[in-house]
Parts: C-alpha cells; sequence; structure tokens
C-alpha cells in the first residue's frame, strides 16, 4: 500500500494491526462523539412521520396507477372530484391490496425460509469493523448469502415445475404482497424498538419516540449467529425484487409465448444485484448502513416493503400491458445492455476496492472469491491518505476518480431499470428518482460525519479527490 498522507506517515509494507489498536485516543473521542445523538436529520419527528405515513401512500398510489390504469398518473380533475377519486383508489385498496391469506403464507414462507437458511447453512466467516459502542469488539458475520440464494433458487424451481407453487403468481398477488411487506416493516421496526429498550442495547438516542423508531435503536441486532441487519438487507428484498421479476417471465411465456428482452433485462439487472450481495456479502458489513445505521423504520421498511414494492414497476407494467407499447430497436436493446453490464461492472469492482482495502488495513489479506470474480477488485499498492483518527482513506483504483463511484454505478443501473420501459409510462423511474435523492442526501450526511471523524485530513483527501461523482463535472 502506498501512503499519500505527506510528511511523517511514511509508506511501504505494514505489519497486520490489532483492530483494537487501530483507533489512537483521538479517534475514539470522536467515535464517541458520533455515537452520541446531536441533531435531528429528516426534518425531524415532524419529517419522519411524514415520510412514515407518506411513502406507503406513494406505493399504493403507484402502484394502482400501474396496475389500473396503464401507468398514466391519474388524479381528481377538479375539487369536487377528490372525494370519489379517493374512494376508488380505497376500493382498489381494499378489494386487490387486502392482506390476503396467500400473501401472508408467502410472504410469511419466504420470510422463514430465508432465516432457517441463514441460520443453518455454512458460510464465510467475516469479521466486522471494530465497533466503537461495543469498546472496538469486531463482530463476525457468517456470509452465508451466496449458498441461501443457490437454495432458495433451486426450491423455487422444484416447486414451480412440480406445480406445488406457481412462480406466475407472485406477480398476480403484487398487492397482497405488498400489503403484507408493509405491515411487516411496521410492526417490525416498533418491535426492534422495544426490543432495544427492554435489552438497554439502545445508543445514539434522542429521546423522541417517533424519530428513534424511525432511526432505530438498536445497532448490531442479533440472533444466534445471524446478524438480522445484514440478514434484512441481503436476504429480504432482494430476493423479493428478483423473484418477482421471474415471476413476470413466466408470466409473459405462459401468455405470450415468450420473454420479452426488457422482461429477460430485468431478470438480468434483478439476479445481477441479488448475485451482488450475496457474493461480495463480506464486505457489507465495512458499510454505512451497517456499522453507522441502527435497525430503525428507515432501514427495516424499506428492507421488507420499500425495495421489493418500489424498485421494480417496470417488472409490473410489463406483466400487465401489450409489449408492442415497450419494444425496442435491435440497437437499443445493445445499448441497454452494455450500459447495465458496464455500470455493474464499476459497481461490483467499487465497492470491492474500498472493502478489501479497508479489510487490508485490518491485518486481513486473503479473500474470498465468490463467482464471478471481475477484474481490479482489488488495488495491487493502493495509494490512501492516512488519517490522525488512525484510518486510511484510499485514493486509488475507482477511488481515485472520484468519491462515490459506487454511488453513481448504482444509480446507473437503477435508472436503467426504469429506461427498460422507454417512455411508456413515467412510474418504473420512480426507484431512480428516489435513489438519487437518497444518494444525494446520504452523501451530505456521510461526508459530514466524515468531515467530523477526519477534520483536516478529510478536507486534503477532498483535495486530493476532487470530485464527489462524476469526473470533471461534479
Ligand atoms: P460507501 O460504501 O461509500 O461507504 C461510505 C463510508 O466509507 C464512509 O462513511 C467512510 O467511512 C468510508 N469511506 C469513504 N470514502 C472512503 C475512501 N476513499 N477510502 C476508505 N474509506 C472510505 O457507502 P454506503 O455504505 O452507503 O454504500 C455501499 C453500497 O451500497 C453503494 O454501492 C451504494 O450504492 C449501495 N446502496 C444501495 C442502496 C439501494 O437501495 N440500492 C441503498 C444504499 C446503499 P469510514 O471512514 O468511517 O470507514
Amino acid at each position: 500500500m502506498r501512503d499519500m498522507t505527506g510528511p511523517g506517515n511514511g509508506g511501504g509494507r505494514r505489519k497486520r494491526q490489532s483492530p483494537r489498536s487501530s483507533s489512537p485516543r483521538p479517534g475514539r473521542e470522536v467515535d464517541r462523539k458520533l455515537d452520541q445523538h446531536e441533531t435531528y436529520e429528516f426534518g425531524g419527528p415532524f419529517g419522519v412521520l411524514a415520510i412514515m405515513l407518506g411513502f406507503p401512500t406513494l406505493m399504493y398510489y403507484l402502484w394502482i396507477c400501474l396496475w389500473f390504469y396503464d401507468g398514466q398518473l391519474v388524479h381528481p380533475s377538479s375539487l369536487d372530484d377528490i372525494k370519489p377519486f379517493l374512494a376508488t383508489m380505497w376500493t382498489h385498496i381494499r378489494q386487490d391490496a387486502y392482506p390476503s391469506r396467500y400473501a401472508w403464507q408467502v410472504y410469511g414462507g419466504n420470510i422463514l425460509f430465508q432465516f432457517f437458511l441463514a441460520f443453518t447453512l455454512p458460510g464465510y466467516k467475516q469479521e466486522g469493523l471494530p465497533v466503537p459502542s461495543l469498546n472496538y469488539k469486531t463482530l463476525t458475520y457468517n456470509c452465508n448469502a451466496l449458498y441461501c440464494l443457490y437454495a432458495t433458487v433451486v426450491t423455487a424451481a422444484v416447486l414451480h415445475s412440480t406445480n406445488i407453487f406457481r412462480l406466475t403468481e407472485l406477480i398476480d398477488n403484487f398487492g397482497h404482497l405488498m400489503s403484507v411487506g408493509m405491515i411487516c416493516g411496521f410492526s417490525i421496526s416498533f418491535g426492534a424498538y422495544f426490543f432495544a429498550i427492554a435489552t438497554g442495547s439502545q445508543i445514539r438516542m434522542s429521546g423522541n419516540f417517533l424519530y428513534d423508531v424511525f432511526m432505530g435503536a438498536i445497532l448490531n441486532p442479533r440472533i444466534g449467529s445471524v446478524d438480522l441487519k445484514m440478514w434484512a438487507e441481503v436476504r429480504v428484498p432482494w430476493v423479493i425484487v428478483f423473484f418477482l421479476a421471474v415471476s413476470g417471465g413466466c408470466k409473459q411465456y405462459e401468455e405470450l409465448g415468450y420473454v420479452t428482452p426488457n422482461m429477460a433485462f430485468m431478470i438480468l439487472a434483478t439476479g445481477l444485484y441479488l448475485n451482488a450481495c450475496g457474493k461480495g456479502e463480506e464486505c457489507i458489513p465495512q458499510t454505512w448502513d451497517m456499522y453507522h445505521e441502527k435497525w430503525g423504520f428507515m432501514v427495516i421498511f424499506w428492507n421488507f416493503a420499500g425495495v421489493p414494492f418500489s424498485y421494480i414497476y417496470s417488472v409490473v407494467y410489463m406483466a400487465r400491458t401489450d409489449p408492442a407499447k415497450y419494444q425496442f430497436s435491435t440497437l437499443r436493446y445493445v445499448l441497454m445492455f452494455t450500459v447495465l453490464l458496464t455500470a455493474y461492472y464499476i459497481f461490483d469492482t467499487a465497492n470491492s476496492q474500498k472493502s478489501r482495502f479497508k479489510m487490508q488495513t485490518q491485518g486481513i489479506n486473503t479473500f474470498r472469491t465468490s463467482f464471478p470474480q471481475l477484474p481490479w477488485g482489488t488495488i495491487k499498492n493502493p495509494t490512501f491518505i492516512k488519517t490522525a483518527h488512525g484510518n486510511r482513506l484510499l485514493t486509488s483504483g475507482w477511488w481515485g476518480y472520484s468519491r462515490k463511484p459506487n454511488y453513481v454505478a448504482d444509480w446507473v443501473m437503477s435508472f436503467c431499470w426504469g429506461a427498460i420501459i422507454g417512455t411508456a409510462t413515467p412510474i418504473p423511474y420512480f426507484y431512480s428518482v428516489f435513489f438519487i435523492t437518497v444518494l444525494v442526501h446520504r452523501v451530505g450526511r456521510d461526508f459530514e460525519r466524515c468531515s467530523a471523524k477526519y477534520g483536516k485530513d478529510w478536507e486534503r483527501y477532498c483535495d486530493t479527490v476532487k470530485y464527489k461523482f462524476i469526473p470533471g463535472v461534479f
């Protein structure tokens, strides 16, 4: 590794560091401060209340537009029309999105199955980052998501081909499944909050009940070897997203006799994302969600309902619409697939480069090599800035071009998930519009935190890696 810190911080090979010793005293003081609640985010208690009520409402509205109105954004035409309009909306929800017995069985069955697999299957053991609130203890993560994914795919294929459970039904029951997902999202958020209070495991509390339910109370919820926060982030949303896309493909095959390239694109795109979460699972403990965010509504609702039921509106649209409305030329298909695969490559390798760099900093030099290993996933002789805090900031690989190359690539993929429908309906672009808002907000929070954590070293890092997102542009 090459150190770019400047005077007094020579580069060259370093001895394995004990994680406990990697944060010198000044760093510990900053970490302690970062683990205190200081300011309200997301507009405080009123802001989070608005989010908690607004998102489910928006999700129902967008689903209704897609399912019943050919993807058009319907609205009341006059003030007098508002009441009948709302009554119609409610009727759609009551009739086609009530939490049916089928939805409870399928959604609940999948959750239990995913938990059972996570709990029982062997996995790659990964040490997380030292956790300041646990006196810099590192937690071990049993990374078995890939085995769980393979087991789930085989089980689903057997159930589908033997007609025990037809995957086609998933997309037909989208509304019902979404309601069950939302109920689970809400109940688990409140449950996690009360559990944290009852066991005294809460940290960074504001004292405002609603705000703390939203941000979460507990940082590392665990049942046995299963880290619930990581399990929910990987095994719940992306598995549902992938199988809803597969379900859309099965439905097209049954009704049309073929699968459109647009639907095949979505199966590939969701499959790549799901596989990436599994194959790079050992990199997830290093991410902001794992070591900083608590397990609250923001994360839980999004994992159990938000991601699975709002990221793949293009699939929902295609499952209900004549393919003639969203057919592309061959050249455009080639372009779409090329952009998706290029963005995926950058996303995969950028996340891998940073996580492996952080692992090297912890003294871990042997990495897991699950399929597919892409070239440039590990940087040989990386350059970095050594901070007074003790951590190192990577300045080479994709991370030499911008401070958030992973976000840019991830966002391009999200845009493709909508663009695969063209201009037939704006709704599938919801994911990319929402996602860019989340990412820009998150960058603000993240950089603020990094600036507080690294002080002048962060400024030096920003001078070295000038661009936030796109080199030469922004
Ligand atoms: P990052 O992986 O960018 O992690 C940010 C943290 O990494 C910083 O707080 C800092 O922490 C550390 N860091 C930042 N720059 C450097 C550097 N140059 N060298 C070393 N460490 C650095 O962000 P996230 O954890 O938010 O995201 C991970 C992935 O998950 C991204 O690809 C993102 O797009 C994806 N994601 C996807 C979502 C979805 O819904 N599809 C939602 C959220 C994320 P410190 O220095 O304290 O270690």
